[in-house]
């Protein structure tokens, strides 16, 4: 899978080294490989629902879903969301970013899972996490296809259950 993972230095800005997923993507049994790694730690834990972040995220949140037989709530960027939002914003390099959610999306009582492509710096799915509790839902983990490990954005998730299928130290 690692060999799978294409490094793009210099994109989207110079001193980026971009980890780019779709040679991996496009490999039907590591695709499947992927998402199977990335449901595993989280089988037995009651999952109700995995939370997927806009838009790499939507690719893996669909299938561990289906994996752990949840249903999927997709968290996007402002004004793409149809009906009633809640809203998250979080600092940027330079800056802030917001990403929202339906109100309505998760139901009292809910065990959410968070899936994305990519922890980084852990802003996003940090962001992701106070948004799930703020609509009223539990986080009780959250699953990456890749853990940039020196970036430290695992110390930004906290309580809940950080697992990750492939790690750059
Ligand atoms: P962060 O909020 O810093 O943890 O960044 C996570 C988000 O940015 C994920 O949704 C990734 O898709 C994307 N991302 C951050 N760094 C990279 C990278 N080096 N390669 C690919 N995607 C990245």
């Amino acid at each position: 899978m690692r060999a799978a993972v294409r490094e793009v230095p210099d994109f989207p800005r110079p001193g980026i080294n971009f980890k780019d997923i779709t040679p991996l993507l496009a490999d039907r049994e590591l695709f499947g490989a992927a998402c199977a790694l990335m449901a595993e730690p989280f089988l037995t834990a009651g999952i109700t629902h995995v939370v997927s972040i806009e838009s790499r995220g939507f690719l893996f949140g669909a299938p561990v879903a289906v994996a752990l037989g949840a249903g999927v709530v997709p968290v996007r960027k402002p004004g793409k969301l149809p009906f009633r939002t809640t809203r998250e914003e979080y600092a940027l390099e330079y800056g802030t970013d917001a990403l929202e959610v339906h109100d309505d999306a998760l139901p009292e009582g809910a065990r959410v899972l968070i899936a994305d492509d990519v922890l980084a710096t852990g802003g996003t799915a940090a962001a992701t996490a106070r948004l799930v509790r703020r609509v009223g839902a539990e986080v009780i983990g959250s699953t990456f296809l890749i853990e940039l490990a020196f970036l430290g954005g695992r110390a930004m998730l906290p309580p809940h259950r950080v697992e990750s299928a492939i790690v750059y130290t």
